[in-house]
């Protein structure tokens, strides 16, 4: 996609946003820009659109926090952060989330190459990530990944699991708790989706009271960004709406 297109698009997303969270009285949300299947150059050329986007976009906070970007794959990212590391952009630092499913004999190079992860599930990966994450990085980020609709083609844990997971988390010094994160069932009844990201917060809230260091709560897509916002999300995760339909939609 060139570069002016993208700068076109992100302005439309960003632009939606603010209106989400201005017209729900909540706070603005982070933007996670969610590349798989996108090049090296793409999320190059993302991430200079949002450095100057932010220029003018004045969002209590946001100068903190680098341009950030979801994967779904360990060896994808890895190739990406190379690829990236050869082009020399001019970029700065980037924050890298995984936003897919972990299998643990990758919790290593996971542990390594993110800063969040986005998708812990059960207690085993807490403990590979805990043993993975080197001491000299800062501990790593985690949000535990809830199955909402309780489908049985998801990852995540059920509800009532997030109070033991979460105390296995805080009890890691190389991991930080940071919260939850939930993909709800594709409903075409817009409503369904709702309460599905309504009792998310739920759930967000009474961890957030548990663990004041919890102050994220990932969900929203393209589709229905303004709807997670309106539920109180923290943080969106979107990939389409930034750089168009996925070549290889159906696989992912
Ligand atoms: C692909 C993906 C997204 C982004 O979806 P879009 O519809 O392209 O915005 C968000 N979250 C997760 C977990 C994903 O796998």
């Amino acid at each position: 996609m060139p570069a002016h297109i993208l700068h076109t698009a992100l302005c439309e997303v960003l632009q939606k946003i603010d209106n989400a969270a201005a017209s729900s009285g909540r706070p603005i949300p982070r933007l996670l820009a969610v590349s798989k299947t996108r090049s090296a150059t793409e999320v190059a050329e993302l991430a200079t659109a949002l450095v100057q986007a932010r220029s003018t976009r004045r969002i209590e906070g946001e100068a903190r926090h680098p341009p950030a970007f979801g994967e779904n794959y360990v060896q994808e990212a890895r190739a990406k952060q190379d690829a990236l590391a050869r082009l020399q952009s001019s970029t700065g630092t980037l924050e890298w989330h995984l936003i897919g499913h972990l299998q643990s004999n990758k919790a290593g190079d996971a542990a390594a190459l993110f800063d969040w992860v986005q998708t812990v599930d059960r207690p085993k990966l807490v403990a590979a990530l805990a043993r993975h994450r080197s001491d000299d990085q800062p501990p790593l980020n985690v949000l535990v990944q809830v199955n909402i609709d309780d489908e049985a083609s998801k990852h995540g844990c059920r509800p009532e699991d997030v109070p033991a997971l979460a105390a296995a988390i805080a009890v890691e010094p190389r991991l930080a708790l940071r919260g939850l994160m939930a993909i709800p069932a594709p409903a075409p009844d817009l409503a369904l989706r709702r309460d599905a990201f309504a009792r998310m917060r739920a759930l967000f809230d009474a961890l957030a009271t548990r663990y004041p260091q919890a102050d994220t709560l990932s969900m929203g897509m393209s589709e229905d960004l303004e709807l997670a916002i309106a539920e109180g999300a923290t943080m969106v995760r979107v990939g389409t709406a930034l750089f168009g339909p996925r070549a290889s939609q159906n696989a992912r």
